[in-house]
């Protein structure tokens, strides 16, 4: 980013108290030396769902890492320590994104709780063994039925991957909605589905049908994915047009993991007579437009089924559609949002072959299986998920993936019907903004309580008034002396400036609790800091006194 640029970008943000930001975050972080630890640094940004490898810190990890090589050739560096001064330079090119991670304002706040909910869902599939992988190509029958993926990826590129996530297996039908948003993008509706319907078929994937108007039924099914194919940059020639859409294919994953896999691709034009038959039938019909090449388009659509993409990378590719088009790690608007709104759709209401109607029933989000074993799902304006498990039940659907899907809808109330208020028996991990202040309580006591100083840290950045007490008037301070949590308690008085004095309805300061827990080194760090303040209680300081100098 040019000077002017972040000069530019650092005035817009003044207003909002960015020009601070920095300072602030150092604060926190920095030890006794005033020093920061750039690892802690990474720790805290990756807790927040971003990972170092992040396109949009790039210029913060480079400049980490040049520090890191200058500190190796240097024997009076402390090395994995920065300033202050180096602190700011490092991290201001990034700092949009990363105050928006520290101040908690990404789409899912509570990145590591909702990690371990995935983790469980996972695990919990990973025991189904149930279905056998496609057979009607020897490239998909001998791959390992065992591989298992998922992939999280949100809207803010929050991300999260457990299992076999960077093995590349072909899209197959889950290429079908991104054809078909790659056509709407260019094409109005009006005219894409002058060929195409937008009804569920009721009848298989490859059934030789056409609806009522003699169109294929919609562009999720063979016959509705090989009109879409022959629209899709028609007026280029088919090597460019395959050009084209693998472009568009590494735009959406933000520039990771897409190939080709020409052995599949191979085997699935020897092996096509339901999809030639199809073809035909369709020109018998009418269904193409003028000049259409049948061959060429049957081919073509043969190559699009055979573009592979990771677990990791498909990830993206549902985020950049439950981001309206935009890809969360570039920020590179790939699709317009019309495209997307219409795409998702379509993958509601035809994504799962014919077990279509019955998930959006019980899921109730738009999803679209291949017969590798993938499964895009999509949380509208919230993440995408790609699964990946072989193994395909009687619709040909990924038997892991599908039971993952569900698990996934009855812990959060992701189902597009779910009563976002009174849902009360799911999670809901968005954002914050219908948290009231009595949640705010229950996060920072649970955390004091917990030991969780990361989670103080984020909470105080927020702005939040760390001195909150509930009904009893216990404080986090309180809690965290109880508890013996020397680390929150030093935070809570160095840092955020808590009170030492503050009094529970009992009339007991958390350097009572401390006492009477028998926390002798947190005791006497709340002494210390009660007879240190300037606003001290004399009353209260005599008892403590005495207090300290019993033991
Ligand atoms: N290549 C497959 C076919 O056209 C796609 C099958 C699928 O994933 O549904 O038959």
């Amino acid at each position: 980013m040019s000077t002017t640029k972040v000069l530019q970008l650092r005035s817009d943000l003044l207003p909002f108290g960015m020009e601070d930001f920095e300072d602030k975050v150092f604060d926190y972080l920095c030890d006794s030396r005033d020093l920061l630890s750039v690892d802690k640094f990474k720790k805290i940004l990756s807790e927040t769902g971003l990972r170092n490898s992040d396109p949009r810190l790039k210029e913060t990890m480079d400049n980490f890492h040049d520090i890191e090589m200058k500190q190796l050739h240097d024997e009076h560096e402390l090395r994995g320590y920065i300033t202050r001064d180096t602190f700011k330079e490092c991290v201001t090119d990034n700092i949009t994104l990363i105050s928006k991670a520290l101040k908690n304002q990404f789409i899912i706040p509570e990145w590591t709780p909702f990690c371990e909910n995935i983790r469980e869902m996972f695990t919990d599939c990973k025991t189904n063994n149930a279905g056998k992988p496609a057979t009607y190509i020897p490239q998909l029958a001998r791959v390992n039925p065992a591989y298992w993926g998922c992939s999280v990826c949100t809207i803010d590129g929050q991300r999260f991957s457990l299992g076999d996530t960077q093995v590349p297996f072909s899209l197959q039908s889950i290429v079908k909605p991104l054809s078909y948003a790659l056509v709407l993008n260019d094409l109005t509706p009006e005219v894409v589905h002058k060929y195409v319907g937008q009804e569920p078929s009721g009848k298989s994937f490859n059934e030789l049908t056409l609806d009522y108007q003699n169109k294929p039924h919609n562009p999720m099914i063979n016959s509705g994915a090989i009109v879409v194919s022959s629209l899709l940059k028609k007026e280029l020639n088919i090597a460019d047009r395959f050009d084209y859409t693998m472009e568009q294919l590494k735009r959406l994953t933000g520039g990771e993991h897409v190939s080709f896999n020409n052995s599949v691709y191979l085997s699935e034009r020897a092996t096509a007579d339901r999809n030639f038959a199809l073809g035909y039938y369709m020109r018998e019909n009418k269904c193409f437009p003028d000049d259409v090449d049948l061959h060429e388009v049957l081919e073509f659509y043969f190559q699009l089924c055979s573009i592979e993409t990771t677990c990791e990378s498909g990830a993206v590719i549902a985020a950049t559609l439950a981001n309206g088009g935009i890809c969360p790690m570039t920020g590179e608007k790939v699709l317009c949002a019309e495209a997307v709104r219409n795409t998702l759709s379509l993958m509601h209401s035809c994504g799962m072959y014919d077990y279509s109607g019955q998930f959006a029933f019980t899921v109730g989000l738009p999803a679209k299986s291949g017969v590798a074993g993938g499964v895009m799902l999509v949380v509208p304006n919230v993440m995408g998920i790609f699964l990946y498990a072989p193994p395909l039940d009687k619709w040909g659907n990924s038997c892991k993936g599908v039971q993952f899907c569900k698990n996934l809808v009855s812990k959060f109330n992701f189902h597009n019907y779910d009563n976002l208020k009174f849902t009360q028996r799911k999670i809901d991990p968005r954002g914050r903004a219908t948290e009231s202040k009595a949640q705010d309580v229950v996060n920072l006591l649970f955390s004091a309580y917990n030991g969780d100083v990361t989670a103080m840290r984020r909470y105080s950045l927020l702005g939040m008034d760390m001195s909150l007490a509930d009904y009893d008037g216990r404080t986090a301070l309180h809690l965290a002396a109880a508890e013996g949590h020397l680390t929150i308690v030093k935070f809570l008085l160095e840092k955020c400036d808590v009170s030492p004095f503050l009094e529970d309805r009992w009339k007991c300061t958390p350097f009572d609790d401390a006492k009477k827990f028998g926390h002798t080194e947190t005791a006497e760090i709340l002494g210390k800091a009660m007879t240190s303040d300037p606003d001290k209680d004399t009353s209260k300081m005599t008892s403590v006194f005495r207090s300290l100098h019993s033991d």
